[in-house]
């Protein structure tokens, strides 16, 4: 049985943009075959193990050629798997899907066309231009502006588009601008008809550069304009003055600002709608997730059998106290499982995490390093006591190695471990060298020594504003040595946004 193969429209880059039917198909998806264009976030509407193959920038040596990619489609189909073929914009506007469609017909494959907003109509819309209005233009026209000029024998019709159209909007035209302005100048559309270039249009990046037919390709030379970017033209540009709504600073505080929010699971999501809702780009840094040792819990099973018997129970981090605890829930323990053994819990977070559980820990040194935390205990751990320490997997050997030194007899039970963020910290130490970023936030304290561990140092925070939720968050980061510039006053997701907006309106950068 074949599959089937859905030529999708992902939409012009707002991923709010894309239409219910795409989401479905792509929930229902084996394969998603996408190129650059396609956010993050709509890929994540297809299952996570769903096959991932990325078919390159249209303008990239590492693109797949146009054939192969059908044919991909096609073996993938003939596989009998639900294929979607993930464009932006629309599939059928410049998106080559007619030619994907073809080759499946050929072969008797069955696919279906889901349509998706074009740039063509909707970058305009988002830069407050209007493709019709009435009194101001009643017809508009999509052209490529990929046109090689030296080519010869062109197949545009320059003599009728040039002044038997009203709006002319060409998709793939920046590099092409000199001569696009050109044949239209030389075709009748005067040198001062208003125009605009709209780049990452309906993305948090937009911009968009007014001039006119005449200046447009000087302007954008001058700027540096680089695709993707769409070349409006026509009276409807003025328009714009008075509708633009996506980049004023009334509706949009936060656009142009970009924003690091560090995640602490699913926070992160809320914050970053929020912030984008403000006209925000944020770059979400992912946590860390904890799961199971490699050995599985074994050894933290083994010790959870017969805690009673642990002199010293040493708790490093709040993590290891929840995990732990999950272990002795299980089991069908509790905290009374404990009985006579002492605890210890290396900092205050760790401490806290405790007494959610109903345990006093009995020591809690405020030293981090193992020599700190030998001292603190070495009255108490000699010879022969017997001390557990359940543990994140990957933790540095000190700790258990100087107890031992000590004479004690020492278990060491992983109850988790932590994977790698999937950020690279390098670029994103680039992107804060480079001053890409305005505003980073921090919604607990893990969110703090998290980012930390991703850039390494606090100095690479240096000039980025820093916001955080509340009072415990703050104090992290000055410890840290990050001086908070705005600390929430009423410690959630949505008092932290109002107190970033108050900072922006009292004439923060
Ligand atoms: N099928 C797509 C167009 C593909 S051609 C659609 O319907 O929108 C690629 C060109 O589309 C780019 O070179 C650029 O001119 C335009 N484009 C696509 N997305 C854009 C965006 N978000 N902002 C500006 N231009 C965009």
């Amino acid at each position: 049985m074949p599959g089937m193969v859905y030529l999708v429209g992902a939409g012009p880059g707002d991923p709010g943009l894309i239409s219910v039917k795409a989401c479905d198909c792509l929930r229902r998806a084996d394969v998603v075959v996408y190129d650059r264009l396609a956010d993050e976030r709509i890929l994540a509407y297809a299952p996570k193990d769903a096959e991932y193959i990325y078919v390159g920038k249209a303008s990239s040596n590492h693109a797949m050629k146009q054939g192969d990619i059908n044919q991909l489609l096609a073996d993938k189909a003939k596989e009998g798997k639900c294929v979607v073929r993930l464009k932006g914009g629309d599939p059928f506007v410049f998106g080559r899907g007619g030619e994907e469609a073809l080759l499946l017909e050929e072969n008797g494959l069955p696919f279906e066309i889901v349509p998706g907003i074009t740039s063509a109509i909707s970058v305009p819309a988002y830069a407050g231009i209007p493709v019709t209005h009435r009194g101001i233009a009643t017809s508009f026209a999509v052209i490529t502006g990929h046109e090689d000029p030296t080519k010869g024998g062109s197949n545009m019709r320059w003599d009728k588009l040039s002044t038997g159209v009203d709006t002319l909007v060409f998709l793939m035209g920046v590099a092409n601008l000199p001569h696009i302005t050109k044949e239209l100048m030389a075709n009748g559309r005067p040198a001062d008809t208003p125009a605009a270039v709209v780049r990452w249009g309906t993305k948090p990046e937009q911009s968009t550069l007014v001039t006119t037919v005449g200046k447009a390709a000087e302007d954008v030379e001058k700027a540096g304009l680089k695709p993707p970017a769409i070349f409006i033209v026509g009276d409807v540009v003025g328009l714009r003055e008075k509708l633009r709504w996506f980049d004023r600073r009334e509706t949009h505080p936060f656009f142009g600002k970009t924003i690091l929010v560090t995640r602490a699971r699913e926070q992160a999501s809320k914050l970053t709608a929020s912030l984008e809702r403000l006209g925000a780009r944020c770059l979400e840094v992912p946590s860390i997730r904890l799961v199971e040792p490699e050995d599985g819990y074994q050894a933290a099973d083994e010790a959870i059998s017969r805690i009673g018997e642990y002199d010293w129970v040493i708790f490093t981090s709040a993590n290891g106290v929840g995990r732990f605890f999950e272990r002795l829930a299980l089991a069908g323990k509790d905290a009374r499982a404990f009985g006579g053994a002492k605890v210890a819990a290396i900092g205050t977070a760790t401490a806290e995490a405790l007494k959610g559980k109903g345990i006093l820990a009995d020591i809690v040194p405020w030293e981090f390093r193992a020599e700190g935390i030998v001292e603190a205990l070495k009255d108490e751990v000699g010879t022969g006591k017997k001390v557990l320490i359940p543990r994140a997997q990957e933790a540095r050997e000190i700790l258990p190695e100087r107890l031992r030194e000590l004479g004690a007899e020492v278990t060491v039970a992983p109850v988790y471990r932590t994977v790698a963020a999937e950020t690279d910290g390098e670029a994103l130490r680039q992107r804060l060298s480079d001053g890409e970023v305005d505003y980073v936030t921090f919604t607990s304290s893990s969110t703090v020594t998290n980012l930390l561990r991703i850039v390494g140092t606090a100095e690479a925070l240096h000039g980025v504003k820093t916001a955080c939720i509340g009072p415990v968050t703050a104090e992290t980061c000055r410890k840290n040595g990050i001086e908070p510039d705005i600390v929430a006053e009423e410690y959630t997701i949505s008092g932290l946004v109002e107190a970033m907006g108050k900072f922006l309106e009292d004439g923060a950068v």
